[in-house]
């Protein structure tokens, strides 16, 4: 069996080229452990992902990111995603031409996992979360629904099996039985098992309502790129009746005007980005 895996973020801090969105984050994930970000529109949590996962664009001023005590930072996304880290993204990428089967054919044999029986799992992952099984062989999300997009989404990462997964508002744009089939197979995957221990999940959210399936160890506010606050589940029900300035108020980083709805600015990087060794 697999030993326990640790995604340690210490000291982070990372924006948009000169720009810095998120400050100073400390947070450890290991294995079979839930870890949930909380934060209102435009607080940095889809930063925090993009640099910890090493999205084009996206700039670490300073502290480290490590898996099991390697330097992610120092690799590309793809190399990030071969040691074990998986991110599911809030908007996930169209990708004409480029089948969901192939892309995890390719995933897999990169990473130096077994393909046998591929197709078969795929079956009975797509039975599992609901996803069309027609689906399976379209081009990668192209013309999907929001929440067939986020069901595919859940089975790449029960197919990938990556050791720490960081989900980005899985929740947005899914209705609530694609939300209960994502998160209970996501709960599932954190469950240790005969081929080793449970997924780690850093999981990105607005809402508590994700979190009626995947029940979260740990709780973190992330307010204006700083987590002011840490707790038990609790903390998402006290969160719900006070609301996030309250947190801001009491870390002092608020101020004084409520968080407007931002709409994120997309930079997808080149291929040659993408693939570029650092
Ligand atoms: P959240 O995911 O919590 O809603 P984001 O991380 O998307 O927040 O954004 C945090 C802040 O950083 C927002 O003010 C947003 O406008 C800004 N921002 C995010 N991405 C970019 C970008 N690529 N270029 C410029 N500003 C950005
Ligand atoms: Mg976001």
């Amino acid at each position: 069996m697999k030993a326990t895996s640790t995604l340690a973020i210490a000291g982070l801090s990372a924006g948009v080229g000169s720009t810095r969105i998120v400050h100073d984050i400390d947070l450890t994930v290991s294995s079979g452990e839930v870890h949930v970000v909380m934060g209102p529109n435009g607080a940095g949590k889809s930063t925090l992902s993009a640099a910890v996962m090493g999205k084009p664009g996206y700039t670490v001023t300073a502290g480290s990111v490590t898996l099991d005590g390697e330097d992610m930072l120092a690799l590309p996304a793809w190399r990030r995603a071969v040691a074990g880290l998986h991110l599911v993204m809030q908007y996930p990428t169209e990708v004409p031409g480029v089948a969901l089967d192939a892309v995890l054919l390719e995933a897999l044999t990169a990473r130096g996992a077994a393909t046998d029986g591929l197709d078969e799992l795929l079956r009975t992952e797509a039975t599992a979360i609901g996803l069309d099984e027609r689906l399976l062989h379209r081009a990668l999300n192209v013309d999907l629904s929001g929440g067939e997009k986020k069901r595919n989404e859940t089975l790449q990462l029960a197919v990938l099996r990556p050791r720490i997964a960081i989900l980005d508002e899985i929740d947005s744009g899914l209705d609530l039985d694609a939300l209960r089939a994502c998160s209970r197979r996501i709960e599932a995957a954190t469950q240790p098992s005969v081929d080793g221990p449970g997924l780690g999940v850093l999981a990105i959210t607005h809402y508590n309502r994700l979190l009626t399936e995947l029940r979260p160890d740990t709780v973190h506010i992330l307010v204006r790129g700083r987590l002011v606050a840490e707790g038990g589940p609790e903390l998402a029900d006290q969160l719900e009746i006070e609301g996030y300035q309250a947190f801001a108020v009491a870390a002092g980083v608020a101020d004084g005007e409520a968080d407007v709805e931002t709409k994120p600015v997309v930079r997808p990087g080149s291929l040659g980005e993408l693939f570029a060794n650092p």
